[in-house]
């Protein structure tokens, strides 16, 4: 409405007079409904909103400045310019405490793409407006230097405005209103500039236009009560949008699109220009082009839930690490990791939870291990560590090291349930001149953990490099056979438990994990002999509550009572495979 009317006053010297009046109003309410908004609505941090207060400030006093002065005398004053000048850099350093607020972490691929974007609307800038008003004729060298401040800083201006925009973060009618303004603004100066070149700029002419719906967009956003959440902060994104593609695909082409438009319009070329953009302009494509593939490769080797390097990543550093070895001698080892029993955690605590127990394994494994270790997420709750310089003395302290950090304290689960857990390790150390290739590794260290879980988990086996058999294959039978009978008791559980009064749902995995922790108890193995019965059920006690739902091990050990479930396996089951357990 007020710009509206600022347009229907008459062309008369009464009317100009009321225009101004119009202008410097609509100026000073900005800042008014800037500060009014910054009281009601007590945006965070308010000092950039003030910053904009300040600079609107400024501004109104710059156009008084001005109309006072061009009364009596043609010329700018330069104070006027002062004063307008001084909004922008209020402006500026606002919008980079709002855009540090917004996006505290580094962001280089956000940096890299806002130099690219305003190198090339500094390529625009510089041909059509700088460079112009710097070699214009008959301009005192006052005017000159202050006509080509403008554009300078709207220059800069933009730049910050494109590093906000790049930011992401929370975008509300308040951030799109303060985008508004800065926009009006930069249209405003920049059809002033080009006008003001061509002689044919008036007071009232349509930039005021543009100034005029800036600040009405610049109160309003002050005014809006999203403008609380404009310095919010935001997570970094990486950004390669295909919109953003696009974007700096014109920017990149504006060096060499300049050099088209002044052949076509017959005009002076800016060659040395073009060449030094175009040259920076490659510059900053090339880093940003690293920068992606460097996170192409992080994300290609790191998994994504417990931050620790892919199987795939210590599959390569297992071949490397045997190319090393037998180039220049040196000894290898690795650990394969299980969590014990972890079916039963997804199936009591659910899935989420399963998630942040194996994340808070990784970390408990990484931070125990040494930082020249590779830490490796083997497998769904599997782990590894490739560490070099070991023998199977050492190899097997830093195993039980991890099995102690592990079970020494439960894991928190969203913060307060504590779920208690402990693992099986195997490991294998090897030593020059055995073999070492990858499949040796992996394959004795599998049969040493295989024989930890056998042996009652909770507990680490070194295997032996000298010393290995296929374990699937012996034991497959006897292995499938012990299956079938944990089976078995899981259906006899189940159905045992849906007979009772009191019937709950029964968890099928939580049922199987009682049975064949039940299994591996009484089985015995080459490092123990199987338990009694007795031991196994004040074991399986113990984990009530903790390890397995209390209603299943009840369950349980009321049907092992009856005698409806028994002893596990027939004798060859027992048999282990072959593996050296250090003193
Ligand atoms: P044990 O190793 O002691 O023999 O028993 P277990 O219960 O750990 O047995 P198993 O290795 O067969 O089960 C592994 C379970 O891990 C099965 C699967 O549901 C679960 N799992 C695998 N990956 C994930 C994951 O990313 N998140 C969660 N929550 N669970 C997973
Ligand atoms: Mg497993
Ligand atoms: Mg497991």
């Amino acid at each position: 409405m007020p710009v509206a009317g600022y347009f229907m006053v008459p062309a008369t010297e009464r009317g100009a007079t009321i225009q101004t009046f119009l202008y410097c109003l609509i100026s000073a309410s900005t800042a008014v409904a800037l500060a009014v908004g910054i009281r009601k609505h007590r945006p965070e941090p308010s000092s950039t909103w003030w910053l904009f207060v300040a600079g609107q400030v400024m501004y109104t006093a710059g156009d008084v400045t001005y109309y006072v002065a061009s009364q009596d005398d043609a010329s700018y004053p330069p104070a006027a310019n002062l004063l307008y000048l001084s909004q922008y850099v209020l402006v500026a350093v606002g919008l980079v405490r709002l855009i540090r607020r917004r996006s505290p972490q580094r962001n280089t691929a956000a940096l890299v793409d806002t130099a690219i974007l305003a190198v090339g609307a500094a390529v625009l800038w510089w041909v059509f407006l700088i460079h112009p008003t710097v070699t214009a004729p008959d301009i005192n060298i006052l005017d000159r230097i202050a006509a080509t401040a403008y554009p300078v800083m709207d220059l800069c201006v933009l730049t910050v405005a494109i590093r906000l925009m790049l930011s992401g973060g929370v975008r509300q009618r308040a951030y799109h209103l303060l985008l508004a303004f800065l926009g009006m603004n930069l249209f405003g100066d920049t059809t002033y500039g080009l006008l003001t070149l061509t002689g044919s700029f008036e007071d009232g002419n349509w930039p005021d236009a543009f100034w005029l719906l800036g600040y009405v967009a610049l109160g309003a956003a002050g005014l809006h009560p999203s403008m609380r959440h404009v310095g919010d902060p935001a997570d970094v994104r990486s950004g390669a949008t295909p919109y953003r593609v696009v974007l700096l695909g014109f920017a990149t082409a504006m060096a060499p699109a300049v050099l088209v438009v002044q052949n076509l319009r017959g005009a002076a070329k800016s060659d040395l220009v073009v060449v030094g953009a175009s040259g920076v302009l490659f510059l900053l494509v090339l880093m940003r082009m690293a920068g992606l593939i460097a996170v192409q490769r992080r994300l290609a080797i790191t998994d994504a839930l417990t931050g620790l390097y892919t199987r795939r990543f210590l599959s390569e550093q297992l071949r490397v690490e045997g190319e090393r070895v037998a180039r220049s001698g040196g000894s290898s080892a690795l650990l394969l990791l299980d969590v014990d029993h972890f079916k039963c955690v997804n199936d009591t605590y659910g899935h989420p939870a399963g998630d942040q127990v194996l994340a808070e394994v990784a970390r408990r494994l990484s931070t125990t291990c040494r930082a020249s270790d590779v830490v490796a997420r083997f497998g769904g709750e599997e782990f590894a560590v490739l560490t070099t310089a070991t023998d199977p003395e050492n190899l097997a302290v830093l195993a039980e090291r991890i099995r102690t950090r592990m079970s020494e304290s439960p894991v928190l689960v969203d913060g307060r349930t504590p779920v208690a857990i402990t693992v099986s390790i195997g490991g294998v150390a090897a030593l020059p001149p055995q073999a070492l290739t990858a499949d040796d590794l992996v394959n004795t260290a599998d049969a040493a953990l295989y024989a930890a879980k056998r042996g009652g988990r909770d507990r680490v086996v070194i295997g032996d490099l000298e010393d290995r058999t296929e374990p699937a294959a012996v034991h497959r039978d006897a292995l499938s056979d012990l299956d079938r009978r944990i089976q078995d008791w899981a259906a006899v559980v189940a159905e045992a438990a849906s007979r009772r009064p009191d019937a709950v749902p029964v968890p099928a995995g939580a049922v199987s994990a009682v049975c064949a922790a039940w299994a591996v108890m009484l089985s015995p193995s080459r490092e123990r002999p199987a338990m009694t019965q007795d031991l196994a059920r004040a074991e399986l006690r113990r984990c009530r509550g903790v390890q397995f739902p209390s209603h299943i091990v009840d369950q349980f050990l009321a049907l092992v009572a009856t005698g409806e479930i028994g002893n596990p396996a027939p004798a060859s089951a027992a048999e282990d495979v072959p593996v050296a357990v250090p003193a």
